[in-house]
């Protein structure tokens, strides 16, 4: 037979398209959590309660005491005319690129948020069922909406699409079930449903660590007690204590290093008092901070735990890890690993963020110079000298 010639291309259905699109960003429950606790911080939530069903696989539902999204102007307008107006934010609420986070390029160089792309809420829409409900301050009433595929639909046959008013709390719930529903292939991808709840648990528990001013709360659904439960308000080390336990938290060394301290200038950078500090550190695209929770020698643990965060972002860098992996050789016995919680600031300028959601690997300007003066200071604490100081705790 004739070899069979080139076959026609053909343009994708938008709604395939979408699905594709929104599994690159969703590939599990843990990572819609992520997504979703993300907004819920950007809203300046300090209480985010999860609630989980079947491993997030049949609920997810994550309610918090934020911003709340605007309704009102939707709610006026409406009224007059009986139309829905684009001055809503629920009825784009779940297309993509829909965000109130930034509005032009450079915003980007200055991003205080940890969204700005606006897919989370429309990749969930593609891939699971989504409902929010919120509610603003000056809002009389909760509004709920249901979402698919990026759009508003009716929360039962026969109802209208737009939103409806509720009760509820000042703050936004998001409720995902029936995650993957519609993509067979995503859903048989998962593992069981414990463990994709560990990686829930995971997921929270870094958040939680980084931002332990906030409440989280993590549970079963139906189930009396919670998984997870920090109170807010907590210190970092508060925090570590309650979720590594006290093992490790009783063995931690708080390290601080910045740019601003030239390593024998120590005592000059402390008695510099902070206005000054900031002052020096203002507008220098090569100024950057760390602080850090490290474990000292009394602590072995099997794995290395490194809990990384670049200007508030949860990321992986493999060259940190080497190198305070090797920081830590020459004091711990072979086999045994420490505990560190990193915390890096550096100028936005000097980090990329516009990089894919899930791209957790980063780079960023001056990185080795950067690391290598981390990893003197971690030297420095472990063997008793430096700026750091060993913490005391009340059991
Ligand atoms: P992004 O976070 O990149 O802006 P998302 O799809 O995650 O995109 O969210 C879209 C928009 O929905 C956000 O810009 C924000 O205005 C609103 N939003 C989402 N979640 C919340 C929340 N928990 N509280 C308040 N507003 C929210
Ligand atoms: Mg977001």
């Amino acid at each position: 037979p004739e070899p069979a010639g080139p076959k026609p291309i053909r343009r994708l259905q938008e709604s395939l398209i979408n699905r594709i699109a929104a599994g690159e960003i969703i590939h599990r429950p843990a990572s819609a959590l992520k997504e979703l606790i993300e907004n819920s911080l950007d809203a300046g939530a300090t209480s985010i309660r999860v609630t989980v069903k079947d491993g997030g696989m049949k609920l997810l539902q994550i309610q918090d005491n934020g911003s709340g999204i605007r309704v009102r102007d939707w709610v006026k307008i409406r009224n007059a005319a009986n139309v829905f107006s684009q001055t809503s934010d629920l009825p784009i609420l779940a297309e993509r690129f829909t965000t109130s986070k930034i509005s032009t390029f450079s915003d980007l160089s200055q991003l205080a948020t940890y969204g700005f792309r606006g897919e989370a809420l429309a990749s969930v829409s593609h891939v699971a069922h989504l409902t929010v409900m919120t509610k603003t301050k000056s809002d009389t009433c909760a509004w709920k909406a249901c979402y698919e595929d990026g759009a508003l639909i009716p929360a039962k046959p026969g109802l209208t699409p737009d939103p409806k008013p509720c009760a509820g709390n000042d703050g936004t719930t998001i409720i995902v079930e029936d995650l993957f529903h519609n993509t067979p292939t995503r859903l048989s991808a998962l593992r069981s449903s414990s463990e994709e709840y560990a990686r829930i648990l995971d997921v929270m528990t870094k958040y939680a660590i980084h931002n332990s001013s906030v409440s989280f709360v993590c549970k079963k659904a139906g189930s009396p007690s919670s998984d997870l439960a920090t109170p807010s308000g907590s210190t970092t080390q508060q925090a570590i204590r309650l979720l590594y336990g006290h093992s490790v938290a009783k063995e931690l060394i708080h390290v601080t290093v910045s740019s601003s301290q030239s390593q024998d200038k120590d005592k000059e950078a402390e008695a510099m008092d902070v206005d000054d500090e900031r002052e020096l550190e203002k507008d220098d695209p090569e100024a950057w901070s760390a602080e850090a929770y490290v474990s000292n020698a009394s602590y072995q643990a099997k794995k290395t735990v490194l809990l990384l965060f670049i200007n508030n972002r949860l990321v992986d860098s493999a060259r940190i890890k080497r190198s305070v992996e090797a920081t830590y050789s020459s004091i711990l016995p072979k086999g045994s690993s420490p505990y560190i919680y990193l915390s890096l600031r550096v100028d936005p300028r000097s980090v990329d963020v516009n990089v894919h959601p899930t791209k957790r690997e980063v780079h960023f300007l001056n990185e080795e110079k950067i690391i290598e003066r981390i990893c003197d200071a971690i030297q420095a604490a472990l063997s008793g000298g430096g700026r750091s100081r060993v913490l005391e705790y009340q059991t």
